[in-house]
């Protein structure tokens, strides 16, 4: 093979004059490392082969950055920002794709260095090789979800490419060098000719196969698409000669193909704008555009720092819930760019489960393009952020909750529950950051209420809050066991969704103030007397009430008198942890292990006429009568509490008796 050969499609024939140094010809070797990475390239059977133009741009863009920054470190005048440019040209009919680029370029010496041998990036993905030399199935799905995620830089351009030709220029340089390879077998490096500095690009793209259309990526709409997608926001312009049909003039309706250069990337991201300069339909349009949702964002959130983490968010919280928020399928996350550069569709270590909701983008410069995915989830840089962003998602919404409740209501009935789980979760954890932004329907108004807004309203005298689950707020009201909380002119939270007693169970108390659940055993509601009262009550019916616990055996852990009931004659409280309606919810777990039950005491209305009815017929020592009486009222009780009775049949046919 020769330097200056023209044959194989080589677009960049060299002029014999120019080579003024006698090279060895012979094809160098790769480096093992990026002989196995280049297999792997090669031989991708990884679908996703676009994301090889995003690693070259951001090449040209990143070779950009460092000509610019060194022109000002070296105090280097004549350059500005706006003379870099990154130019695309497909060509069709010789089947090629190149990328030009007006950066610092590379020395013979760097060409060698730097695309003979694998980068950092791609160094990483045989790190373990040696230790773990055994599993390379597994060891091979998973470096192809390593390209998905972050790509291998340069040598994924042999994805899609079977030859790669690289001219470079080093900045200040005289000389050019050509660097080419068609795979695995080595490459040469020979002297070539470029005008100005920088570095040219040449992918001969693979034949189209059955299962890949390499020829798409020549394609200007296809093209357009990548760069949008991947490539949007990268800071220079990223140029191509487009052919557009536009009216030809002086006819009339007649139209012409005109040629002329566009700019396909937006170059300066909405993110790094002042927040001022946008509108908010500019917010809404990107984020629907981006993040497929048709309706508005509720509210936009910017954050940045500089300084231990630097980056910048644009973070949306959704108007709506998708459609499987609530399912296993739903993946938290947010959009992760390296300095402009799209790195990651879905980073969840910047999100806590918490407020998986929001939706957005982090910018960062700290971050290298090709991190790993393992590394990202110990990187200082992403937990800095990922608690940052956290502290600013609540701030917003407590913000929007204290200065925009309709909004606040809004996005409450859409995640809620999601806040919600969030306390329960990890054993209460973050139940500190979380317990302000709960709210809660209460018996004030119907309204929702949070837990501050509560206590702000609580008498004097009130020791606990009181809360009663059940499935609605017109159902709790009814309760038996609610009669004598709200009677005392208490107000009442009424938790009608599965998790909440699991959260208000796990928050304790709130400001000081403990959580009460109308059925628990002690309400704290008792005077000294009313408790003399009950002792007394059930010592002069200890018998009656010892035999009633005896027919109901291990349903109940004692039958007492009650302090709380008014007009009812029976209800249940409980003992110990699990209440009534976590019982119902555990019910319904697949795992057996998890059907706790409550230990439910059974409370009798002493001033209830039944009552009076019960102490007769055991002073009659009629006992089959007590005892069927003490079923009916266990029965019941279970009834009011929405809760299946083990033997309706008995229990309808013991009504039939009675009338
Ligand atoms: P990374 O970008 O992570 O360093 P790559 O495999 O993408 O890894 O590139 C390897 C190296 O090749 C780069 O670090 C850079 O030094 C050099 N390089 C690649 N493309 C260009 C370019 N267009 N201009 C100058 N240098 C380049
Ligand atoms: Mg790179």
């Amino acid at each position: 093979m020769s330097a200056n050969s023209t044959e194989d499609g080589d677009p960049f024939p060299v002029p014999k004059q120019n080579e003024t140094k006698v090279f060895s010809l012979s094809k160098k070797q790769f480096k093992a490392e990026s002989k196995r990475l280049l297999d792997l390239m090669i031989n991708s059977i990884y679908t996703n082969k676009e994301i090889f133009l995003r690693e070259l741009i951001s090449n040209a863009s990143d070779a950009e950055d460092k000509l610019y920054f060194k022109t000002l470190s070296d105090g280097i005048s004549g350059l500005s920002r706006s003379d870099f440019e990154i130019f695309l040209e497909a060509d069709p009919d010789k089947g090629t794709l190149t990328i030009r680029d007006n950066g610092i370029g590379m020395t013979r010496e760097e060409l060698d260095k730097n695309l003979g041998t694998i980068a950092k990036s791609g160094s990483r993905l045989f790190k373990d090789e040696s230790e773990e030399a055994e599993g390379e199935e597994a060891k091979n799905l998973e470096d192809i979800d390593i390209i998905g995620q972050f790509g291998v830089g340069f040598y994924s351009a042999f994805m899609v490419a079977k030859k790669v030709t690289v001219i470079s220029k080093a900045y200040g340089a005289d000389e050019a060098f050509k660097w080419m390879s068609s795979g695995a077998d080595g490459y040469t490096v020979t002297p070539a000719n470029l005008d100005g500095h920088g570095t040219v690009i040449t992918l001969v793209m693979k034949d189209d196969t059955e299962d890949e259309t390499y020829s798409r990526f020549l394609e200007e709409y296809e093209i357009r698409r990548l760069i949008k997608k991947y490539s949007d926001y990268i800071r220079y312009p990223i140029k191509m000669m487009v052919t557009e049909s536009q009216p030809k003039e002086g006819t009339e309706g007649e139209y012409e193909e005109v040629s002329r250069e566009a700019i396909l990337n937006t170059m300066s991201p909405i993110w790094k704008k002042q927040k001022r300069e946008v509108k908010a339909e500019e917010y809404n349009d990107f984020y629907k555009n981006n993040f497929y949702d048709y309706n508005d964002p509720l509210r936009v959130i910017r954050a940045s720092t500089e300084g231990a983490a630097t980056y910048t968010a644009l973070l949306f919280i959704p108007g709506k819930a998708p459609y499987n928020f609530y399912s296993k399928n739903y993946e938290k996350g947010l959009k992760l760019y390296a300095s402009g550069v799209l790195i990651m569709d879905n980073c969840k270590d910047l999100l806590p489960d918490h407020f998986s909701f929001v939706r957005g983008l982090v910018d960062s410069e700290d971050l290298s393009l090709n991190i790993s995915r393992e590394m990202l989830q110990q990187d200082r840089q992403v937990q800095l952020i990922e608690s940052h962003l956290e502290k600013k998602i609540k701030s917003e919404l407590l913000a929007m909750l204290r200065k925009d409740r309709e909004n606040y209501e809004k996005f409450w009935k859409e995640f809620g529950m999601q806040l919600k789980f969030g306390v329960y979760a990890n054993y209460g954890t973050n139940k500190d950051l979380l317990q302000d932004l709960l709210l809660y329907y209460s018996s004030k108004d119907g309204n929702l209420t949070t837990l501050a807004e509560y206590v702000e309203r609580m008498p004097a005298d009130q020791k606990h809050v009181y809360y009663a689950c059940g499935e609605s707020a017109e159902k709790i009201r009814n309760l038996p066991q609610a009669e004598l909380v709200l009677d005392k002119g208490y107000e009442l939270l009424y938790l009608t969704e599965e998790v909440d007693e699991f959260s208000i169970k796990t928050l304790v108390s709130y400001q000081d103030k403990t959580f009460c659940s109308v059925t628990d055993d002690d309400l704290g509601l008792d005077t000294d007397e009313d408790k003399e009262a009950v002792k007394r009550l059930d010592e002069e019916n200890k018998e009656l009430f010892d035999f009633m616990k005896e027919t109901l055996g291990d349903n109940v852990t004692a039958v007492k008198a009650s302090t709380r009931l008014k007009s009812h004659p029976v209800c249940f409280s409980t003992e110990g942890g699990i209440s009534l309606e976590m019982e119902k919810i555990l019910a319904q777990q697949p795992d057996e292990l998890n059907h706790m039950k409550a230990q439910k005491v059974l409370e009798l209305n002493t001033s209830h006429a039944i009552f009076g009815k019960l102490k007769e017929l055991y002073a009659s020592e009629d006992r089959d009568r007590v005892a069927t009486y003490t079923k009916l009222l266990y029965d019941q009780a279970l009834l009011i509490e929405g809760m299946p009775i083990e033997d309706p049949v008995a229990f309808s046919n013991a009504i039939c008796d009675l009338m």
